[in-house]
């Protein structure tokens, strides 16, 4: 169902959070720092756990409540990042596939955000083609023995709480991946990688498992279905950066907007010329565009459908929308936009990992085209 008064409410936090942070962010992203004061006061505020019900830690809101919330921060990328990795890479497998008992040791405290988690399918050798993961689980006693490399994972060297994805019976190619709850206090070590374009607050690294013992009552689902949580929690991770690139693509139109309603050339503000009114319409048309593709997956996804198709064009069309949004508000500022100050820089940087993350737009692609004709071309 539909609740208009929860979104706006949730925009409005939003809002407001965005007011108290949009001043201090930019000094963690020109060190590349973790903005932790700013990660406290968003789980202060409750935004870690936005569709987690109110028994398990969460605010007990919907999902359109969460998109809400993704569109108000996907100005700000960094800080969206880290809501999205913990609500639809960690928390959502872990409400989807969880024990009552991995809930009610896991939920809670990622919910409140007292704790961060991280997703760890990316391996140096296995990214487009991710069931090709080297990482191996082997039995041992009562669990398991985890030995691999995970790379580039979001919130790598400040989660606490792991999904990794391991190979427990390589023989069976995807259908021999297991999904693990692993403790950073297993033994999980990791080292950050730094030097991003984009999303320069946000938290990446790789991950070690050096023969890390975890006992069997940490299997997400079951033996083998490692792969298929992987896939349908990229499916709701699709939605989820869908409605971060809509929150790109408005951002990048009410700089747009101010800008050229201020600024004079010609004796006139450039609004009044019909090249900059192109301009904006195309803005507009494409931001609109994208919101309704991800409203579109988000509510195919609601009815319990399949919703592959619909969170890939999403996903594919919004990210390469924000990507050309955010060009065109650099554009219509001028030299202004290629200075820090002005925020249409931040926003060009944080665009472009859009059309890679959670499955390149190539992938999409493939994906659709699989849709489209029941032909796989990637296996
Ligand atoms: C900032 C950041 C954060 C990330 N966070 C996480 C995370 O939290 N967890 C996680 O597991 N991963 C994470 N990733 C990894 C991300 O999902 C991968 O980078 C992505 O899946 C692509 O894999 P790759 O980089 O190895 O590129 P490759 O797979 O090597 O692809 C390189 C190029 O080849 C193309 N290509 C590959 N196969 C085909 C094909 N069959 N047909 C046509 N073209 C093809 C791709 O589209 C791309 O253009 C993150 C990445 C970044 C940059």
């Amino acid at each position: 169902m539909w609740k208009e008064a929860e979104q706006k409410e949730i925009r409005a936090l939003a809002r407001r959070f965005l007011e108290e942070a949009k001043g201090v962010l930019p000094e963690y992203e020109a060190k590349e720092a973790f903005p932790w004061p700013l990660v406290r006061r968003m789980a202060e505020l409750g935004l870690f756990g936005v569709f987690v019900p109110e028994g398990l830690g969460g605010a007990g809101l919907d999902f359109w409540a969460y998109l809400a919330l993704l569109e108000e921060m996907g100005g700000y990328g960094s800080l969206r990042s880290i809501l999205s990795v913990q609500q639809s890479l960690v928390l959502s497998p872990l409400l989807a596939y969880g024990t009552e008992a991995q809930k009610a040791r896991y939920v809670p405290p990622l919910a409140r955000g007292e704790v961060l988690g991280a997703f760890c399918l990316t391996e140096p050798e296995a990214g487009s083609d991710a069931a090709s993961l080297r990482t191996r689980a082997h039995r041992d006693g009562d669990g398991y023995v985890l030995e691999g490399q995970k790379t580039f994972i979001s919130h790598g060297n400040v989660a606490e709480v792991f999904l990794v994805f391991a190979k427990t019976d390589p023989e069976k190619g995807a259908k021999g991946i297991t999904a693990f709850l692993v403790e950073r206090k297993d033994g999980v070590r990791s080292t950050p990688l730094k030097g991003k374009l984009g999303l320069r607050a946000a938290d990446t690294g790789m991950v070690f498992l050096d023969g890390v013992w975890v006992p069997k009552d940490r299997v997400l689902g079951e033996e083998g279905m490692g792969f298929r949580i992987a896939l349908s929690t990229l499916d709701t991770g699709r939605i989820s950066l869908a409605a971060g690139s809509v929150g790109i693509s408005q951002k990048a139109l009410e700089i747009a907007l101010a800008h050229v309603k201020e600024r004079k050339q010609f004796g006139k503000p450039l609004a009044a010329f019909q090249l900059v009114q192109a301009t904006l319409a195309e803005m507009k048309a494409e931001l609109e565009a994208s919101r309704l593709l991800t409203y579109q997956a988000a509510a195919k996804k609601l009815s319990g459908a399949r919703y592959t198709l619909e969170a890939s064009l999403a996903k594919l069309f919004a990210s390469e929308a924000a990507n050309r949004n955010a060009y065109r508000a650099i554009q219509l500022l001028g030299g202004y936009g290629f200075f820090e100050e002005y925020e249409a820089a931040r926003l060009y940087r944080d665009a472009r990992v859009a059309t890679l993350y959670e499955g390149t737009n190539e992938i999409q692609k493939l994906i659709i085209g699989a849709e489209l004709t029941g032909l796989r071309a990637f296996s």
